[in-house]
């Protein structure tokens, strides 16, 4: 099949790889002309694992095009995948420009019949308006039938995702074109559910609404496991065998970022407005969240009377591990914070240091390593619990001033603390004082 798959994000690059390692002929299609021109040249404008080698593997047998020309991926395309940005406006709701500008496209440059399936996250009713506004448009007698097909990768196994996804949702029109989709899709071997339009784009945002839901509600837990003196660790354990509730999910932490989970959020609130319902749960997810991304910074603030001056060293700024997206990390809200009252940040990121220099204060230190970052720190807090952190040795804390870490990510367990001397703060579980460390099992 051919197919056109128009904007090389997070969602439109895995996707058209993944389409053409499954053996159809893709053209990837960007306004952005200089991460075109990396891809022409085999270079993944994004790190996500596995991508790199899956697309030079198929620009090199000739299934994989880039172009920065609508018309050139256009003329020859069965389908067009649509998987531009719909960021948040300022009201929470989402920007459906990017998906209306390609939509628009499509009309003045589509003369075959084709099939338009839409990746991007939309709101419910979204697709309808798609398909009147081609409908109104297009130049030329032909049938242009929009799909829906929302995404549901995960950042950081994308492309894992594309092969073993739990479901590939299909909401069509006509059974002709859900078939279409279908059959494109088959080779992943991923299972396949069809619906109506609306019930595919409300599937998308259920799911990120409910998955957020999981994390505010354990993060909620682990607050008051510090204060009853329980171990949420524990607790997520023992809820998470009981299968009706299930042991996904329920990592206590920082809160959730990244550029799906606070963005579909609030366009689902909106989306409730909309017909007058009011989403009490929703609201307090959000707002839990918002708390709980600031809670090392009020943990701070219990501990230190001051930060002035103070060396902190950041291990992590990437919104998850295996990821260089920054897009609402809660790294970007707490450096911020830290630089305003006067602490000097050292910040290290395997991957996404690059990105973060873009987004975060200009005062912070980069440098190369956890070792760099935490020499002669104050404090040390992990925000994002990359392997190498996870698995670092304990003993190179003791190359800090003075060991105190904050960990936003209950990176280790509390036994593995025995005679590290660290004193150590984390999310739903006791503080560990050095002397503590000392009686430790
Ligand atoms: P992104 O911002 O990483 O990429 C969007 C790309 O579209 C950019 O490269 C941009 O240059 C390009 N673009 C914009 N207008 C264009 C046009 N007219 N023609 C061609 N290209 C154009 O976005 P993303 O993270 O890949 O997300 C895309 C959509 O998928 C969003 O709706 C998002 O909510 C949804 N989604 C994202 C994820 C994720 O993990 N990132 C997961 C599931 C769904």
């Amino acid at each position: 099949m051919n197919i056109a798959v128009v904007g090389t994000g997070y969602v439109g690059l895995v996707t058209g790889v993944s389409l053409s390692e499954i053996g159809h002929q893709v053209t990837c299609i960007d306004i952005d002309a200089d991460k075109i021109e990396k891809m022409k040249k085999g270079i993944s404008p994004i790190y996500e694992p596995g991508l790199s080698e899956l697309m030079a593997k198929n620009i090199e047998e000739k299934r994989l095009f880039f172009t920065t020309k609508h018309e050139e991926g256009f003329s020859t395309a069965d389908v067009i995948y649509i998987a531009v940005g719909t960021p948040e406006n300022e009201d929470g709701s989402a920007n459906l420009t990017y998906v209306e500008v390609v939509a628009l496209k499509i009309s003045e440059l589509v003369t075959k019949n084709t099939i338009v399936v839409i990746k991007s996250t939309v709101p419910v009713g979204t697709n309808d308006l798609i398909q009147e506004l081609i409908n109104n448009h297009k130049r030329t007698d032909v049938t242009i039938e929009v799909v829906s097909n929302p995404e549901f990768l995960k950042e950081g196994s994308a492309i894992y995702d594309s092969f073993h996804g739990d479901r590939i949702v299909i909401g069509a029109r006509s059974e002709q074109a859900a078939h279409i989709i279908e059959e494109i899709n088959k080779p992943f071997g991923v299972p396949v559910y069809k619906t109506d339009i609306r019930s595919a784009e409300m599937i998308k945002y259920a799911a990120n609404a409910f998955l957020a839901t999981k994390i505010s509600f354990i993060n909620e837990i682990a607050n008051i496991c510090e204060r009853v003196n329980a171990d949420v660790e524990e607790v997520a354990k023992g809820i998470g065998m009981d299968q009706r509730i299930g042991n996904k999910f329920l990592k206590a932490g920082i809160g959730y970022g990244g550029s799906c989970f606070p963005k579909d959020t609030k366009a689902l609130l909106k989306i409730a407005g909309y017909v007058e319902y009011d989403f009490e749960l929703l609201k307090g997810v959000v707002t839990v969240n918002k708390n709980q991304q600031e809670l090392l910074l009020q943990k701070l603030k219990n501990r230190f009377d001051s930060l002035q001056g103070k060396r902190i060293a950041v291990l992590g700024l990437a919104f998850k591990p295996n990821t260089d997206d920054m897009r609402e990390a809660a790294s970007i809200v707490i450096t911020e914070e830290l630089v305003k009252q006067g602490a000097q940040v050292v910040a290290y990121d395997p991957i996404s240091m690059e990105n973060a220099k873009k987004l975060l204060v200009s005062s912070i230190i980069y440098v190369n390593s956890v070792e760099e970052a935490i020499q002669n720190a104050d404090v040390a807090l992990i925000l994002t619990e990359w392997d190498e952190i996870k698995y670092m040795n304990l003993d190179l804390f003791k190359t800090m001033k003075t060991p105190i870490v904050f960990d936003g990510r209950n990176c280790f367990e509390l036994d593995s603390l025995k005679d590290s001397m660290i004193e150590y703060h984390s999310i739903g579980r006791p503080v560990i004082t050095r002397e503590m460390t000392n009686a430790l099992i």
